[in-house]
């Protein structure tokens, strides 16, 4: 009898979990390759996205690699793995070309390849984005993401910290706008000890400074590695604030914002966060962030689940799909 009602009470929790919507995705957040500039394969990549229902996918490489130091015992596997330094690599752009031009026309064109190869610190970063948009004529059609301030990452990175408002950035951003991309920024709204949005200031210099350039924030400000040492209370009222002030803000709501921000440990979403999600419904989108292994991409998007459930089915479908595919350049 115990295990019967156990046995109901499971498929009753089972149940509740389970959508009566399907979703169609397209992913605003997706790494071709890991820390090491390694990946499953872009064929890997497409199968993914047939079983998890994502139609299409922002594609970036990733702007570091991380260096296997001759003083570290075994050779790394991410960027925190050991204490060796990440430095900047170009040529992961040409990966991500290389991958998605491999692929049959139809194929090819489920992918939204970004440009993220540049140290964003360098005034002459601009010239690299300019030999990319060279080398492929009409093949980008965003920017990013590019690493501003992001906690260990940052540290661990030779050189100088990136800075959203950084001056090398201000070239970026004014030829984003003039090639209608958006740019993917990731911002951290602080460090991981300070109680406070101590880099706020900064991103939101670069909003300001750049209304006609349209920017991702990615996870909305927050990291996962600040989600280890703190919860930010302050991070709703700032985004808010942002989203009324500034029209070219977009947010992307990828892993360490889903939770512990949008959904509660029971997996339930915010009254806070659905309110905001409503009252700018064209100006979020869902990201898996992926970086180089794609088989967790259904259950990752499948963590949106409850929050997508839980809102109007129209601006469900935005917030899956439509919202970032409308960002795109129009050609
Ligand atoms: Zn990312």
């Amino acid at each position: 009898m115990i295990k019967a009602l156990g046995v109901i009470l499971l498929s009753l929790a089972v149940a509740s979990h389970a959508s009566a919507r399907t979703y169609s995705y397209a992913d605003a957040h997706q790494h071709y390759v890991d820390f090491l500039q390694q990946s499953q394969g872009i064929e890997a990549l497409v199968q993914a996205m047939d079983e998890a229902g994502v139609s299409s996918s922002m594609l970036s490489g990733l702007s570091v690699v991380k260096k296997w130091d001759a003083n570290e015992p075994k050779r790394p596997i991410y960027y925190m793995g050991d204490d060796a330094a990440l430095y900047w690599y170009s040529l992961t752009d040409v990966m991500v070309a290389r991958a998605i031009q491999s692929l049959p026309p139809l194929q090819q064109r489920r992918f939204h390849p970004f440009i993220t190869g540049f140290n964003a610190t360098d005034l002459n970063a601009i010239d690299h984005i300019r030999r990319m948009l060279e080398w492929y004529p009409g093949f980008w059609q965003g920017i990013g993401e590019v690493f501003t301030r992001h906690d260990d990452l940052t540290a661990l990175t030779y050189g100088e910290p990136g800075r959203a408002n950084h001056q090398a950035m201000d070239a970026i951003y004014a030829l984003a706008a003039e090639y209608d991309l958006p740019v993917l920024v990731h911002a951290n709204i602080t460090s991981t000890r300070m109680p406070e949005p101590l880099y706020l200031a900064e991103f939101e210099q670069a909003l300001a400074m750049h209304p006609r350039t349209k920017i991702i924030w990615a996870h909305a400000g927050t990291s996962g590695a600040i989600n280890r040492r703190q919860v930010l209370p302050f991070l709703e009222n700032e985004l808010e604030r942002l989203l009324g002030r500034y029209p070219n803000l977009y947010v992307d709501l990828s892993w360490s914002v889903l939770r512990p921000y949008i959904l509660d440990q029971q997996g339930r979403p915010s009254p806070r966060w659905l309110q905001l999600i409503k009252s700018y419904p064209d100006r979020f989108m869902l990201g898996s962030d992926l970086v180089g292994t794609f088989t967790p991409l259904k259950a990752t998007l499948e963590e949106f689940t409850p929050l997508l459930d839980a809102l109007p089915l129209q601006v469900a479908q935005r917030l899956a799909k439509d919202n970032f595919l409308a960002l795109l350049p129009k050609r």
